[in-house]
């Protein structure tokens, strides 16, 4: 049977030592291609590079396969790697992490791990993004991999009906205690920001994001709620964000607000 082709990315860059972990594991179930940002890309969402050129360097960071280290975003390094590294080979499953830092909630929004994940399902390679709820450099793996082993096992199995992309997230726990897995939904939350405002050499003001995650919506059937209780949560993800259950309520406006011809 032929191996399937696996594209490893992530957003944290080439040298994160979470990358190394997640091709640890892909490494047993295909062949694996990596083609990951040159520098830290979090928080980049699905930014792409349009204004300026792109940097592709193929890099000698894993012994027996071929790596490439981009300078652009993490969804640039999945385009680069589907139209100029693979050509014209369709990976079988895009992995995306392990971020060093959790994705749960709303935080798929924001997250370069996740839409790296999510520009690969769209073109039709089933994907997942792992990240593991510690953001030190030094975090410990060891649970993480052994989760994604069994679910990259699981997709390389049963593929992805129904969902386009698989969110995740691993407690910061050592495996032994860690209960199992639980399959939820997104948690509502939101970010509550702080700027921290300081003056530069020159005496302007500079603005510094930082902020604290607030969510109340933390049941068992969320990825939050799973996470506090001690569960590998992964979230069905896709790319259409229609409230579709609103649609019919929202088709009053269509009657309410009238066509005016431009000229009166
Ligand atoms: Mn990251």
């Amino acid at each position: 049977m032929k191996k399937p082709l696996i594209l490893v990315t992530n957003d944290d860059g080439i040298a994160a030592p979470g990358l190394r972990a997640l091709v640890e594991v892909a490494r047993a179930f295909g062949e694996v291609v990596v083609v990951a940002p040159d520098s830290p890309q979090s928080a980049q969402g699905h930014a792409i590079t349009i204004a300026e050129p792109l940097r592709l360097n193929k890099v000698e960071v894993f012994e027996d396969f071929d790596a490439w280290e981009c300078s652009g975003t993490p969804v640039d390094c999945v385009k680069l790697a589907r139209h100029v590294v693979l050509k014209d080979r369709v990976p079988d499953l895009c992995l995306s992490g392990i971020n060093h830092g959790s994705n749960a909630s709303i935080n798929i929004l924001y997250s370069g791990t996740l839409s790296a994940a999510m520009e690969a399902s769209l073109e039709g390679i089933p994907s997942v993004g792992f990240s593991l709820l510690d953001y030190g450099w030094d975090a410990d793996f060891t649970a993480a991999r052994h989760y994604a082993a069994r679910i990259v096992e699981w997709v390389l199995a049963h593929g992805l009906d129904g969902c386009k992309l698989l969110n995740v997230n691993v407690p910061k726990l050592p495996l032994s205690q860690i209960k199992g897995l639980r399959v939820c939904r997104q948690a509502e939350g939101r970010w509550v920001e702080d700027f921290m405002e300081a003056r530069d050499p020159r005496g302007e003001p500079y603005y510094w994001l930082t902020g604290r995650f607030e969510c109340n919506d933390d049941g068992e059937d969320t990825d939050v709620g799973a996470l506090m209780r001690g569960y590998v949560s992964v979230v069905p993800s896709g790319h259409d964000l229609t409230v579709h259950a609103a649609i019919p309520a929202l088709k009053a406006m269509e009657k309410s607000i009238v066509h005016t011809p431009a000229n009166q």
